[in-house]
């Protein structure tokens, strides 16, 4: 069977120079791939005056939906993705990770888009800047969608999760992807767009499928678009070298080989949990996806008085881990990739032993056409400091190294010579141990991951990076950073500064800031439905003269005697030099202010933001109010509830001499008119 790419909305095979892929598990060969005679250069220009044209015009609300509904149909799919996993060597817990993984970041990445950004096509970044001394000229940070296309290159080993990780920020941010997965496992990645594509929720053009290689496709790419790259850093070099991609100052992030460690604290000593905890999480590592993961614990880092507890309990815990056909019952770890894949892991064991001694394995034990099967290997190595092989050379399997270590200064030392890594994890419930040794690596790494008795249950362990947060590291690992919520978004997005005059970039912006107050005689805002509502507009209240008898009536009401309050010469010792009213019921009291009592569109106080008290409040001041509509959110209509959104309020509270005495932001649920 030949696989086939979807480019400029077809499905079609390639014309010649097919490579055949192999089932990892039974080494027969099951598909044919080719890329030949597709047409690179329209790749891209479908993707961007198709995918992208029509995706970013989208809010980032309607984006958020797309990827939830596809992740629920994909949902429905999800038997029938299994049995092609089975056959890449991912036994039923490595297949989980790969295709229920890919999915849930699909639906994290919809809950973020819905939660975290506005229902508009670009996000204002951060609060404006005053520029001038009057505040007639500020400055305000926008991202907006490139007008490119993401172009992701993706290794063999997670043909689901691998896609689905960099798609969901991809198109959050507004942008078409073409992606391009490695070729040993594209046909659980071709099933997967397939299903993406009839589903039909994406618009046309949002996401291509290349299977084979990417011809000339990078002579095409412009300073519009990006290039994600997962796989060697050799293939990474190559590719972040080439001309288009410095000539167009194209954007390319690069996550490539790692040497990840995991260590051991010297408190946790053999009989504690951390112990325990360490043993299996290293274990797993080393087996899960049978090694072949970026994130692998390929150094084990532990106190020299605790290196033979750990090897015979390492040695203990990986005699019992069956190897066996990925789809099996109670197999733990399947086959290696390919036969390409156990040669190369086999050279790299080779040169490892060059300067260590075996602890376990060592053995082939398939060979490929029965299989890709490959023992784990513990290697161990007295000196870390004796070579740079172990800190450098990974192979890409069930392969990690043993390493002593005598004090926190050389522990730091040795996790540091991989050069840069995905993570790292700390075992120990020694904090000022934990928090020494997370600082001295910290620069090194890009996830790490402190584990206690406490938290060892519900980790997500060493080998998971989350689509909240950032995978990626520095230095070896590539220099890339992937996911980690909004940050993900923002990488397939241009940030722009914007200056002018505070009317013009509120209107731009669609989001009230300072100095770009409206006026609004009339109707009180809060009668006013969601749709009347104008950014900008500003309601300014009448004074109320804060008396000795607010502050004893509001501790009563509350319980809240504070000395400041209600202790004439405590107060007077005070920074306060006399009784001040309570910061609450100045609150309060302005809310008195505002809020018109009649019944109209407002549903509920929704909550309040950035609140800071500036300046005392004493008995005698007269406090006024102003509530400026800041931010208009339409919430999603639900069944049984008025269709309404969520109005952002700024409110500013000062006292006679017009000093600032509070300042916050309030939330508000308001009604739309369309259900009245
Ligand atoms: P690879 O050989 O470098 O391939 C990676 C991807 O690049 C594949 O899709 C491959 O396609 C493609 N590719 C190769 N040459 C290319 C070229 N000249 N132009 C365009 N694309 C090209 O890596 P791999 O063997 O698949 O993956 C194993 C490596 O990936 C390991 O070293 C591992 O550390 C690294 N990795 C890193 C991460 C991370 O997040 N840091 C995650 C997973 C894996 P073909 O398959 O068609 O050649």
């Amino acid at each position: 069977m030949r696989l086939k790419s979807y480019v400029y909305g077809q499905w079609i095979e390639g014309e010649k120079n097919f490579r055949t892929i192999k089932n990892a598990a039974t080494g027969e060969s099951i598909y044919e791939i080719s890329s030949d005679g597709v047409d690179f250069r329209k790749v891209l220009e479908y993707a961007r005056d198709k995918g992208t044209n029509s995706l970013s015009r989208l809010t980032f609300h309607q984006r958020a939906k797309i990827l939830k509904e596809t992740a629920k149909y994909l949902s429905s799919f999800k038997a029938d993705l299994y049995p092609l996993s089975y056959s890449t060597g991912a036994t039923k817990f490595d297949s989980w990770l790969d295709i229920d993984g890919g999915i849930q970041t699909f639906f994290s990445y919809s809950g973020k888009g819905k939660r975290e950004f506005p229902d508009e096509i670009f996000y204002v970044d951060g609060d404006y800047e005053p520029l001038s001394k009057s505040g007639s000229f500020i400055g305000q940070h926008i991202f907006v969608p490139l007008t490119g296309t993401a172009v992701h290159i993706n290794a063999f080993n997670f043909p689901c999760w691998g896609m689905m990780e960099k798609l969901a920020p991809t198109f959050l941010g507004g942008m078409s992807a073409v992606v391009k997965p490695a070729s040993s496992t594209a046909f659980l990645t071709e099933a997967v767009v397939k299903l993406i594509i009839n589903s039909d929720l994406l618009p046309e053009g949002a996401l291509q499928l290349i299977c084979g290689s990417t011809g000339d496709l990078f002579e095409y790419l412009t300073g519009q678009d990006v290039v994600t790259f997962t796989g060697s850093a050799e293939t990474g070099r190559k590719l972040k070298a080439h001309h288009k991609i410095i000539e167009n100052a194209v954007r390319f992030n690069m996550e490539a080989d790692s040497l990840n460690c995991s260590v051991l604290g010297p408190d946790a000593v053999k009989g504690t949990p951390e112990f325990q905890y360490f043993i299996r999480e290293v274990v797993n590592e080393m087996t899960v996806k049978a090694g072949q993961k970026c994130t692998a614990i390929r150094r084990t880092l532990v106190p020299a008085s605790s290196v033979e507890d750990v090897s015979t309990a390492l040695k203990d815990s990986l005699e019992k881990v069956k190897i066996g056909f990925p789809s099996e019952e109670g197999i733990r770890m399947g086959p290696l990739v390919d036969e390409d894949q156990v040669t190369d892991v086999f050279q790299k064991v080779e040169l490892l032993h060059s300067v260590t001694e075996s602890v376990y394995g060592g053995s082939l034990e398939g060979t490929a056409n029965k299989g890709a099967y490959f023992a784990p290997v513990l290697l161990y190595t007295p000196d870390p400091f004796a070579s740079d092989l172990p800190h450098s050379v990974e192979a890409f399997g069930p392969v990690n190294t043993l390493m002593p270590y005598t004090s926190e200064e050389e522990l730091i030392k040795i996790a540091r010579k991989g050069g840069g890594s995905l993570v790292a994890s700390i075992f120990t419930s020694d904090a000022d141990f934990a928090r020494n040794v997370t600082l001295g690596i910290a620069p090194y790494h890009g996830r790490i991951m402190i584990i206690d008795a406490a938290s060892a249950k519900e980790s997500t362990g060493h080998g998971s990076p989350l689509p909240n947060l950032t995978h990626g590291g520095p230095g070896r690992a590539g220099g890339g950073e992937e996911m980690g919520g909004k940050r993900g978004v923002f990488k397939y997005m241009q940030r722009t500064a914007l200056q002018g005059s505070p009317y013009t970039l509120s209107h731009i912006c669609s989001e009230w800031v300072q100095g770009a107050d409206k006026l609004k005689p009339g109707k009180h805002p809060f009668l006013k439905y969601f749709e009347e509502l104008e950014i900008g507009e500003t309601l300014i209240t009448h004074g109320r003269t804060v008396t000795e008898a607010d502050i004893v009536n509001f501790a009563g009401i509350s319980g809240d005697y504070f000395y400041a309050h209600m202790n004439e010469p405590a107060a007077k010792r005070s920074i306060f030099e006399k009784r001040v009213a309570h910061g609450y019921f100045v609150l309060s009291a302005a809310a008195g202010l505002f809020v018109h009592p009649a019944e109209g569109p407002v549903l509920a106080n929704y909550g309040l933001d950035n609140l800071r008290f500036t300046k005392p409040v004493y008995p005698g001041d007269t406090i006024t109010a102003k509530l400026t509509c800041r931010r208009k959110t339409a919430k999603e209509p639900k069944e049984n509830e008025p269709a309404q959104g969520v109005v952002s309020w700024h409110v500013e509270v000062q006292n006679q001499d017009t000093e600032l005495v509070a300042i916050y932001d309030i939330l508000t649920l308001v009604r739309s008119r369309g259900n009245n």
